[in-house]
Parts: C-alpha cells; sequence; structure tokens
C-alpha cells in the first residue's frame, strides 16, 4: 500500500519516492510508488495531475485490490527513484472546492435541515445533491450567508483519525461509508465529517462560496455552486457580460432589467405594427395582382415579381391568389429570404410542382418541392432578377398562348 502523503501535508507540491513496482494500467504505462503526494481520483475530488522525473501525469488512481496507487503517466518511468511535482494550482483548486463544500453542506443542515448526500467537483462547477423536497431561495441564501461567515471567521481545519468505535461519540455530520480507521475533518466548532479528501487549512483560503443554481434530482435538490478563484473568475465573467449588455442597451447595470423589459415592450409594439401593416398590404397587393392578371385559355394567370419581399408574405399572396379561382399564380421576391412560389387554384390543368420545376430547371437550380396545388423553392442569391423575369416571361408566353401575350402591357 502506497504512504499517501497528502492526507498529512496538503500543501506538499513536490516530493522524492522510491519505485515500487512499473507496470500496464489499462494500456497505460503506470507506476507505483512508496509514497506519494498525488491524490487518487475518489470522494468526490478528482485526481491530481504533474510530473513524475517530468514525465506528465496522465491519471492518478487506486488499485482495488490492494489500495497501491496507480501513476499513469504519458511514457514509462524507467527509474528506482522518482521526484513528484504536483501541478499545485489544480489541486488548490480542488482543496478550495472541497472544504467549501464541507462547509456549505453543514450550512444547509443547519438552515434547513438538509442532509448532503452525495458531492462532485466538475470540470465547471461543484454540485451537491441534498436531501429535501425543495429549496426556497430565502434558504438558499440563508445557507449561502452562514457558509460565507465561516469563510470569513477563518477557522482551522484539522484533521485527524479515530477508531471505529469513537465514531460515535464524534457527533459527524455523516457516518462513515468505509470500515476501519476513519480520517475526520473538522472545521473547527462548526461540521465534523469523515473523509479522505484533501483540504485548505483555514477556512479563510476556501475564498467565496457562491451559489448558482439548483434543480429537482431524483427526490433531492441538485445545488451548483462554486468556491474561492472559480467563484472570483465566475464573478468576473458575469460583470463583464453585465457591463456589455448594459452598454450596448445604453443602462446602467442597476437598471438592466428595466431596460430589457422595455426593450421587449418595443418589440411587440413594432411586431404588431408590422403585422398590422402587412395585413393592408396584403389586401391592397391582391387588389393590384388581381388587375393585373392575364387571361389565359385555362382562367387567369398572375405573375409578379419583387426585388424583395418580407419572409412569409410570398406564400401568403399566392395561396390567396389562388384560392379564389382557375388561376395559375407564380410569384417571385429575391434578395437573402428569396423566394419562388407556384400556386394553382382549382379547375387549372397543370400542377404547380412541374410549373416550378420548369423554371427551376431553366434557372439551373435545384431545391424546394411542393404538391399540385402549392410548390415553392427558395430562390438562391446568385439568380439575376433579371434572369427571373426572362423566364417567368417565357413560361408566361407558354401558358397564356398568343391570345394572352396581346393583353400583356410588358409585351
Ligand atoms: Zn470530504
Amino acid at each position: 500500500m502506497t504512504l499517501r502523503l497528502y492526507w498529512k501535508d496538503p500543501y506538499l507540491w513536490r516530493f522524492t519516492a522510491r519505485v515500487v513496482e512499473e507496470t500496464i494500467h489499462q494500456g497505460q504505462p503506470a507506476v507505483i510508488l512508496d509514497r506519494t503526494a498525488f491524490y487518487p481520483a475518489g470522494g468526490g475530488q478528482p485526481s491530481d495531475r504533474g510530473t513524475l522525473n517530468g514525465i506528465p501525469m496522465r491519471e492518478v488512481v487506486e488499485r482495488e485490490e490492494d489500495g497501491a496507487i496507480l501513476h499513469l503517466l504519458e511514457r514509462p518511468l524507467r527509474a528506482q527513484e522518482a521526484e513528484g511535482i504536483v501541478d499545485r494550482e489544480r489541486r488548490f483548486d480542488h482543496m478550495q472546492q472541497h472544504t467549501g463544500q464541507h462547509i456549505l453542506s453543514q450550512a444547509f443542515l443547519r438552515v434547513a435541515g438538509a442532509q448532503t448526500i452525495s458531492f462532485h467537483i466538475g470540470h465547471e462547477v461543484v454540485t451537491i445533491d441534498l436531501e429535501t423536497a425543495d429549496l426556497p431561495e430565502a434558504v438558499a441564501e440563508a445557507a449561502e450567508e452562514l457558509a460565507n461567515r465561516v469563510v470569513v471567521e477563518n477557522r482551522e481545519v484539522r484533521t485527524w483519525w479515530v477508531g471505529e468505535e469513537e465514531v460515535e461519540t464524534l457527533g459527524l455530520r455523516r457516518s462513515p461509508s468505509v470500515e476501519g480507521p476513519i480520517r475526520i475533518v473538522e472545521v473547527a466548532d462548526f461540521d465534523r465529517n469523515p473523509c479522505g479528501g484533501t483540504h485548505v487549512r483555514r477556512t479563510g483560503e476556501v475564498g467565496p462560496i457562491k451559489i448558482l443554481r439548483w434543480e429537482r434530482r431524483g427526490g433531492g435538490v441538485r445545488v451548483s455552486f462554486l468556491c474561492g478563484w472559480r467563484a472570483l473568475r465566475d464573478y468576473q465573467g458575469k460583470h463583464r457580460r453585465l457591463l456589455q449588455a448594459a452598454r450596448l442597451l445604453s443602462a446602467g447595470e442597476a437598471d438592466l432589467t428595466e431596460a430589457v423589459q422595455a426593450l421587449q415592450r418595443e418589440l411587440k409594439e413594432a411586431q404588431r405594427n408590422l403585422s398590422l401593416l402587412q395585413e393592408v398590404y396584403v389586401e391592397e397587393t391582391l387588389l393590384t395582382l388581381e388587375r393585373e392578371a392575364f387571361a389565359a385559355p385555362f382562367g387567369e394567370l398572375v405573375i409578379h415579381v419583387w426585388a424583395q419581399l418580407p419572409p412569409g408574405l410570398l406564400p401568403r399572396l399566392a395561396r390567396r391568389l389562388s384560392a379564389s379561382g382557375p388561376r395559375l399564380v407564380i410569384l417571385a421576391a429575391g434578395g437573402s429570404a428569396g423566394l419562388l412560389a407556384v400556386a394553382c387554384g382549382p379547375g387549372i390543368p397543370v400542377s404547380a410542382q412541374e410549373v416550378l420545376e420548369r423554371i427551376r430547371s431553366r434557372l439551373g437550380f435545384s431545391g424546394g418541392g411542393g404538391r399540385s396545388d402549392y410548390a415553392q423553392a427558395p430562390l438562391p442569391l446568385a439568380i439575376s432578377m433579371a434572369d427571373l423575369h426572362r423566364i417567368i416571361e417565357q413560361i408566361r408566353e407558354e401558358l397564356a398562348g398568343r391570345g394572352a401575350e396581346s393583353a400583356s402591357s410588358s409585351s
């Protein structure tokens, strides 16, 4: 079994050890030392990183059979002795999060009687699962407040070992999940918990503890939070985004909510006006297009091309025009939301799909589709309006025949 130096001194960043075994673990070169300062993944705390004789560490795990600590390396060590250097920033972050978690868990127990049933230090956020049906905002705030007070009081964090028989007398927050000697982590006069993790010396080192959000999970509540440097980085990022948003809205940061609400109201009003205008436009345009309709052997032919039109209007116009009689309607609009729409009213002997395909193949693009009464295709930006006019005019002549051609004002 490897001697775990991090239990006695979690601030040991550099150490030397004797190599006990070099092996392969899950296809990777692995080393077992007689002692180590590298924490292996476990108890919600991720494993350490760093180097052994300069070789980067991929993972640190505990071997189930004998509790030996396996250091998985990028390449074989091939040495009798090793100097280990622990990635200090990563480990200290884990110490801040882990001690912060002990404090916050005790705070939830005191404020809401909510026991912590699991804990996880993630890459981004830290979570605890609370044994409680719900978590009112005021309770979360009270727990956060209490936790931060314990941080500011800079209480001592102490660890020691006890025998199983002593456990009952210690008033632990949770019962131990392992047998044999138990390691106790104590936040002075506040919390005592069995734990094998690495912790800071005094609560002041934890830094700010900030709850981010919580959600129901199974029968309990999962709370996401950050401690220390993570909390500060999060605050910096949020503050930067808040200032950017305030600048974009020409508002003070305190008035941001009101500014967004005002913007939402304005947008709603503008959308209402826009749809009113579109109603008027559709009705006026229908009248105009009906007046411009060409006579054709099968009924009427309505053709119109716009340089640009808001999306949605074209299909609406085409359907309305074709609904009221034997009309073949071909409408097109260019621009970024360009569209070609063909609609066939009752009694029209050709299908909208066929007409669409004829126009499409002559203009040389594909896409879109539809049924016999209505078909549409997005118009590629590369199609010139002049080409579009020319092709549609050709189709018109073919469909309308000579009689209609003389009725056209454009010929
Ligand atoms: Zn712990």
